[in-house]
């Protein structure tokens, strides 16, 4: 599920959560407890006013829970909170030390953190705490001083030292021998339920309703069949599986997915005889389904699309690119001959569509710090403008030949390209 999601980076999986699956247990050594979990909760949801919730979930609150107000601002919501949690806080918070030498330090600013540093650092310091006591800003001062969001900087931190070095945004910092130390508590982001804290409520016998009321407070537990159930409309070529809610925008979408694919003419031929396209209640639910970071509005895995909320499509004016671009996909992906780059793909699907490369975020995840977005948006810029170079020089028509039948002076200018 992970592969080509850090092409863009060079790598397929990195080493944080995000690249992280769940491998459902073999039959024969089903837990008992964990098959009787599944079943009690099978078919239930949380909702909070008939929505299902971004049940966010991290390793280890360190005795209180973050609000994702402060972690991730724009998914702020009444249920995502800070709360005490005295259930995960009895085995002593989880509580870690961490020395980090200045060149470390150094050398991860000078790769990885933006701002750009000046000159050699004198000091790094906690500038700013949210309202669970977790870092939010530090400064760090050289010839000037800056500010640092504490997100970026532990993720880099991260990236560079080792996946944990620094476990949460729960730490104090102190001044060490050539270096500082980080003292803090907890793993992980620390928004929505802990998951320390609900093995230690289920173990002293508090049912899932109460712990999931715990850590998503407001929220109501509800039957999945009352009426969030996914419903299926067709059109000659195309199934469209959806929330209920989405119905208008979904007849407009087969209806313009239908005039797209005549378009196409013989090329239609590539498509399944029946693609099957899903769209998601949530864009965490998307980013779920997917893999996909939160910021991207499709994919599509050679035979059928996965699309965010239509709805959240509309609002961000990208409705129609986006089903244009998947359904490009499907077809070009199928011509693109083996010697051929996949950017060279992007670049001609951005082309064709007229799309502009940098589309607004739609959520910030751990997955989606500023500067991955930032390096996947420009590798789509290049290879737009790669592939516009070359329609200008040979016209549209040879963007297909390219692709399909590359003569080895078109693979070279694809190598001088690189
Ligand atoms: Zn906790
Ligand atoms: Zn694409």
């Amino acid at each position: 599920a992970s592969r080509g999601r850090h092409r863009p980076d060079g790598y397929d999986f990195c080493s944080l959560t995000h690249c992280q699956f769940f491998r459902p247990p073999l039959a024969q050594d089903a837990n008992v407890a964990l098959a009787d979990a599944v079943n009690r909760t099978a078919g239930l949801v949380l909702k909070v006013q008939g929505k299902l919730i971004d049940a966010y979930y991290s390793a280890h609150c360190g005795g209180r829970t973050a609000s994702a107000a402060s972690v991730w601002p724009d998914r702020a919501a009444p249920y995502l909170t800070s709360v005490l949690d005295p259930y995960c806080a009895r085995d002593g918070q989880r509580a870690w030390q961490q020395a980090i030498s200045w060149t470390n330090i150094t050398r991860v600013m000078n790769e990885d953190v933006v701002p750009i540093l000046q000159g050699p650092i004198h000091d790094l310091f906690v500038e700013q705490k949210d309202d669970s006591g977790r870092v939010r800003t530090l400064r760090v001062v050289t010839s000037t001083s800056q500010r640092i969001d504490a997100n970026a900087f532990r993720y880099a931190i991260n990236r560079r030292l080792g996946w944990n070095t620094l476990k949460s945004n729960l730490y104090k910092i102190y001044h060490g021998e050539g270096g500082l130390i980080f003292r803090g508590r907890g793993l992980g982001h620390g928004v929505g339920l802990c998951q320390a804290g609900a093995d230690h409520m289920g173990q002293i016998g508090i049912g899932f309703e109460a712990i999931l009321a715990h850590y998503f407070p407001g929220t109501s537990l509800e039957s999945a069949d009352g009426g969030e159930r996914r419903r299926v409309l067709s059109s000659a070529h195309f199934e469209f599986h959806f929330p209920a809610a989405e119905e208008p925008l979904v007849e407009r979408s087969l209806e313009y997915l239908e005039s797209e694919r005549t378009k196409l003419g013989t090329r239609s031929r590539l498509l399944p005889p029946r693609v099957s396209v899903r769209t998601h209640f949530s864009t965490g639910e998307f980013i779920r389904a997917t893999g996909q970071p939160g910021w991207v509005s499709g994919s599509n895995d050679g035979r059928s699309i996965d699309l965010q909320p239509l709805s959240v499509l509309e609002s961000r004016g990208i409705l129609r690119t986006t089903l244009r671009h998947e359904l490009l996909h499907l077809v070009i992906h199928r011509l693109r001959a083996c010697a051929v780059p996949g950017w060279y793909e992007e670049g001609m699907i951005l082309y064709l569509t007229g799309q502009k490369v940098s589309p607004p975020p739609v959520i910030p995840t751990e997955a989606s710090t500023p500067t991955a977005r930032a390096k996947m948006e420009t590798s789509y810029a290049l290879a737009l403008e790669r592939v516009a170079e070359l329609a200008r020089r040979r016209g549209e028509e040879a963007l297909w030949q390219v692709l399909e039948h590359p003569t080895s002076e078109d693979l070279d200018w694809l190598k001088a390209q690189r």
